[in-house]
């Protein structure tokens, strides 16, 4: 079997070359993105590997596939939101994802934001940059004597409630499909507002859905504890920038970690590119990356070795899958649905 991954990046490449070699497939590597003009790399190859899309694929893309019999796809990572499922059904595609690749690597990364802001990480690395090592105005506060609000108890939610109960902190969890069996992780908050009430710390672990946009507004930060500290490692409009922008000004919030960012279209979603020497166009991220209670990850919670491995693991079997059984179980959106 010979597959193609495309935008397989240095990270990636050792872990392809292990599995070429463990699963006795023959793997193309490429850093170009998938486009007309590059589809033209997968000539002979059985399927077809794709890292996190960032745009769609034009319908030549498609129809050339097709014309060039290959029929099974997969992407890298649990998102596929770019794929359009219309032309894939029209041109005979199947197409599978990486639903879960490392929860825990999400969960640590989480924790990691919430255990820096609450030590003032970023203020003492900067001072001890201008080799000022003075102790006042950086005091920190202990997770053990917290209630942290994990919203949406999936699978990130869930590792990332374990992690900060074992910092003995009170971990307060909602999620409107609630858990059967919480294991003594976390209480079950009766709804959103319990945990805006109660939390010290709200992390955000729920899927981007329309209902789902700003999450995180003017009227729920009223509602929070001052100081409270919020921690979006999920995607970026579950807050509204402004009203976060405000809660910190106004010391309503005392900090922020923002692994996702809504850059609202200004500059893109520019994450994943060296963007040094050029202008950032959001104002709302320039209002807020200066700030030193404020702390940006570009999007990196998931990148890890595990998850890495993990990705090109998962990603290999399920071009194996399709070509050996006829199926494979992570396939989504047959027949234009979504799984
Ligand atoms: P999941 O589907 O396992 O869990 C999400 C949970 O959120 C579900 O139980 C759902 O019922 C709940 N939910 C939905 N709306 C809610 C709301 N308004 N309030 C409370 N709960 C709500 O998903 P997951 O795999 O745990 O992923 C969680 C988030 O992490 C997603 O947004 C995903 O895109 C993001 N993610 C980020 C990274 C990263 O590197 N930063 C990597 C992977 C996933």
């Amino acid at each position: 079997m010979k597959f193609i991954a495309y935008k397989a990046n240095s990270d990636e490449r050792e872990h392809f070359v292990a599995m070429a070699d463990m699963k006795g497939v023959e793997y193309i590597l490429t850093s170009s993105e998938l486009n007309e003009e590059t589809v033209e790399l997968a000539m002979g190859c059985d399927g077809i590997s794709d890292s996190m899309l960032s745009r769609k694929y034009d319908e030549k893309v498609y129809a050339r596939l097709q014309e060039m019999d290959i029929k099974y796809m997969t992407v890298r990572t649990a998102g596929y939101d770019t794929i359009d499922f219309g032309l894939l059904n029209k041109y005979g595609i199947r197409i599978a994802n990486v639903p879960a690749y490392s929860p825990t690597a999400i969960a640590e990364h989480a924790v990691m934001l919430a255990l820096s802001l609450a030590r003032k990480s970023k203020i003492v690395e900067q001072r001890v940059m201008a080799q000022d090592f003075r102790r006042e105005g950086a005091v920190g506060r202990e997770l053990n004597k917290m209630t942290i609000g994990i919203v949406g108890t999936g699978h990130i939610g869930f590792e990332t409630a374990k992690i900060f109960k074992g910092f003995g902190a009170r971990v307060l969890g909602y999620d409107p499909f609630p858990r059967k069996e919480t294991e003594g992780v976390y209480e079950q908050a009766k709804d959103a507002d319990e945990i805006f009430a109660e939390c010290d710390i709200i992390s955000l672990h729920m899927p981007l859905v329309p209902e789902n946009k700003h999450f995180i507004n003017a009227e729920s930060i009223e509602k929070m504890k001052d100081g409270v500290i919020i921690i979006n490692t999920a995607r970026g409009p579950h807050i509204d920038n402004k009203a976060l922008a405000k809660g910190l000004m106004q010391e309503k919030i005392g900090a922020a970690g923002l692994d996702v960012f809504d850059f609202d279209g200004k500059g893109g979603e520019i994450y994943g590119d060296d963007y040094k020497g050029r202008i950032i166009k959001s104002e709302a991220y320039r209002d807020l990356v200066d700030l030193p209670n404020v702390m940006f990850t570009p999007h990196v919670a998931y990148n890890t070795d595990v998850a890495i491995g993990n990705m090109v693991g998962i990603s290999t079997q399920n071009l194996m899958d399709f070509l050996e059984k006829g199926e494979c179980e992570n396939e989504v959106g047959r027949s234009g649905g979504g799984k």
